[in-house]
């Protein structure tokens, strides 16, 4: 994919030795890079866990106990399902075997998502351009948020760092409803196009929907009615939509990441793709094993992105090599050492981007056309 104003190269000094070292480290542990006993283990708790919330609330009264009881707990397996299957599947990570792959990453349709768009908005888009304005699909809000330098400002941004928690719980809510639909009719994400489906993976997108629609508003509307079927689902996918979004927000949008504004004037920035990683993706509470079981290792999101095809059991191993290696090569690895350290670091971002444009704040420095960073030269 080509962007007018960047020019993405390969090959650094320092992505070379880290490949050369973390190939060394699976060399020497004897294992390979794919998922193990713990990524079966985990699926199993997270997929039997989910299943009984919707089965619990199934056989349940559909009372006000009901919907918080086991709707709770849904949002948070729901979420934890994307974190930890989905996303690795769809990596082709999970496992060598590719049927494998495909059927964790078809977790993702049944859970009201599409695997096809997602592997177009996220490992071709997003992956390969993180925290490139106008580019990056996960920068996008609408006008509700200003994420980044270079979107527009408008005065209620002032107030974003408040309203966005909520706001996030609308994610899923949106995207079960809205996005795959629109995008799918459109022939794009954020304005790049991407090829529709067809054959099998056309199959797919409508197999999973029927599944999703089913279990998620048909069956309990049967049971329960309408409105207590969809009072479950926005809970339960309020809870969902907050999980998701502040975890890739805390990856990106904090204080320590840096953000890219493609020059418009006809300029040109070089940039390293590893080294473009290492400047925009943000690790946090390394040292937390609930963390890092539960996230599915997104919170060693600076090595998911440079070895986005190894699964995320091997993550905390290599964090440390990423760290030592960028060190050697006077390269800055970026962490946040806790989950509370990271929540105020996105707070503190999103309230200096919700400032207007040109006041103090947000002239620290920004990764821009004019302003380039000594570590991507
Ligand atoms: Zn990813």
């Amino acid at each position: 994919m080509k962007i007018d104003g960047i020019r993405m190269r390969g090959g650094s000094a320092f992505h070379k030795d880290l490949r050369k070292r973390v190939d060394a480290w699976f060399e020497a542990e004897g294992v390979d890079p794919y998922g193990d006993g713990r990524m079966w283990r985990k699926s199993a708790a997270l997929i039997a866990g989910f299943v009984l919330m919707i089965g619990g609330f199934w056989l349940s009264d559909g009372g006000w106990a009901a919907i918080v009881g086991f709707g709770i707990p849904l949002g948070l397996f729901w979420a934890g399902l994307g974190f930890s299957v989905m996303h690795d599947g769809n990596h082709s990570a999970y496992a060598r075997d590719k049927r494998v792959n495909r059927a964790m990453g078809f977790v993702l349709d049944i859970i009201g998502g599409s695997s096809y768009l997602w592997r177009h908005k996220h490992n071709r888009i997003h992956h390969s351009h993180p925290n490139i304005v106008g580019v990056d699909d996960d920068l996008e809000a609408g006008f509700f948020l200003r994420m980044a330098p270079g979107q527009d400002w408008l005065p209620m941004h002032r107030m974003q760092q408040w309203y966005m928690w909520p706001l996030y719980g609308f994610i899923a809510i949106k995207w079960h409803l809205l996005d795959d639909y629109t995008q799918m009719a459109q022939g794009q994400i954020n304005d790049i196009p991407f090829a529709r489906p067809k054959g099998r993976d056309l199959a797919e997108f409508v197999v999973g929907k029927i599944i999703f629609h089913s279990w998620c508003f048909i069956v309990p509307a049967l049971i329960f009615g309408v409105g207590t079927a969809v009072a479950f689902w926005l809970l339960s996918a309020f809870v969902c939509g907050v999980m998701l979004a502040v975890v890739f927000q805390l990856a990106h949008c904090v204080e320590e990441a840096d953000f890219i504004v493609p020059p418009t004037d006809g300029e040109r920035i070089d940039i390293d793709w590893a080294e473009l990683q290492l400047a925009t993706t943000v690790d946090f509470a390394p040292e937390n094993p609930l963390a890092t079981w539960y996230l599915g290792g997104l919170n060693f999101q600076v090595v998911h992105h440079l070895f986005p095809r190894v699964c995320h059991v091997h993550y905390p191993e290599m964090a440390k090599i990423v760290a030592a290696t960028a060190a050697d090569h006077g390269l800055k690895y970026r962490c946040n050492p806790t989950v509370a350290g990271a929540l105020a670091s996105h707070f503190n971002w999103m309230r200096r981007m919700g400032l207007r444009p040109g006041s103090a704040p947000e002239a620290t420095p920004l990764l821009s056309a004019g302003e380039p960073e000594p570590a991507l030269r």
